[in-house]
């Protein structure tokens, strides 16, 4: 049994879910006794890819072709399922942000292997292969034994911290068979839609409610994320409104963020918003009614007007930062 990690890049860089996922698929191989290997696909530099042995793999297989710069889930799953044959992979990991949720279920129908989607423990082998994860918009968890041959885990972003070590990987070229046909969807257009800090993979996170009143009053919010170096988010109805992007709002209907700081500045803490953030590792809550529900959730919480609290917070930032 080897294990295969897929690693997506964006513009030639491994994103960092991937390096969480092969640092988490390397240390699920030594627990069990067997190997791990890398998986890239697209035009990835020679020093980015041996550099990935900083995480634990040992050999890191790389398919150059260039028609795989952006992300075409058809063609990304028939790779992947021919370097798990390849390599002869029983378990195979993928990040789950947009790639891995995107192409995991897909390979899992291809190959007839049992999924766990969203894992945020490693497996435990003592008795069967079994991942946990959370459910029920975060409300419980469920302990998953895959009994399929070939098992597949996406792991979730910012579950494990990254501990690099100082090890080179070995590269190989592996050159499957695809042609042009094979690239069912073209993409005619990209653009960047958040800021420089991608949300799902911040490990701080800025996020406004309703209580700051209009998209005129985003800047006391954004000045505090750039401070503290985090990426901006907010709850639906401030994207609904139109107050912010559709991109930025979390929660059940949005995205999922596990950050370790969530700081919420004027969001009443209902549980659609939590299922987006409880998995967060330490709360801030900011908000004028001490009896807003966000306060059971909250590590820390400050009751008062987030228009006197939050420049005072930057201020505060910023003089630590000096
Ligand atoms: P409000 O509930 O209006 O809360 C505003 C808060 O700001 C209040 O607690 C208030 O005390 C505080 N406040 C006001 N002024 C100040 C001030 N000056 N300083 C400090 N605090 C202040 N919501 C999501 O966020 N994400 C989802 O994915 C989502 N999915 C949903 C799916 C379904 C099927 C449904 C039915 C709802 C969903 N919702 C979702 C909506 C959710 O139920 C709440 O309505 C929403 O989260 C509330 O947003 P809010 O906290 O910004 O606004």
């Amino acid at each position: 049994m080897s294990i295969l990690i897929f690693a997506d890049q964006a513009q030639g860089k491994i994103k960092k879910a991937a390096l969480e996922a092969i640092q988490y698929g390397a240390k699920t191989a030594a627990q069990t006794g067997t190997t791990a290997t890398a998986l890239v696909l697209g035009p990835v530099d020679a020093a980015e890819l041996t550099a990935l042995g900083n995480y634990g793999v040992q050999k890191v297989l790389h398919v150059a072709d260039a028609r795989l710069h952006e992300v075409e889930t058809i063609v990304f799953t028939k790779i992947i399922a021919a370097a798990a044959e390849k390599e002869g992979a029983k378990v195979i990991v993928f990040p789950h942000n947009f790639d891995g949720k995107a192409i995991a279920p897909r390979l899992a129908a291809r190959l007839k292997a049992g999924l766990v989607a969203g894992a945020i423990s490693y497996p435990d082998t003592s008795n069967g292969f079994v991942v946990k994860k959370s459910v029920f918009s975060g409300k419980a968890f469920a302990n998953v034994n895959i009994t399929s041959d070939i098992k597949i885990i996406s792991l979730i972003p910012n579950t494990f911290p990254l501990t690099p070590g100082s090890e080179t990987a070995t590269v190989e070229a592996f050159s499957p068979a695809i042609s042009d046909g094979d690239f069912k969807v073209k993409v005619i257009k990209t653009e960047t839609v958040s800021g420089d800090i991608p949300l799902t993979e911040a490990e701080i996170v800025v996020s406004g409610g309703r209580g700051l009143k209009g998209p005129e009053n985003w800047g006391i919010l954004e000045d505090l994320a750039k401070a503290l170096g985090a990426a901006t988010a907010s709850s639906r109805p401030v994207a609904d409104a139109g107050w912010r992007p559709h991109h930025e709002h979390v929660g059940q209907t949005g995205l999922t963020v596990r950050p370790n700081l969530y700081v919420a500045i004027g969001i009443s803490g209902a549980i659609q918003h939590l299922a987006g953030v409880n998995g967060s590792k330490v709360i801030v809550v900011i908000n004028k009614d001490p009896e807003a529900p966000f306060f059971k959730a909250a590590d820390y919480g400050i009751v008062g007007d987030a228009f006197e609290i939050v420049p005072k917070l930057t201020e505060a930032v910023k003089q630590f930062k000096q």
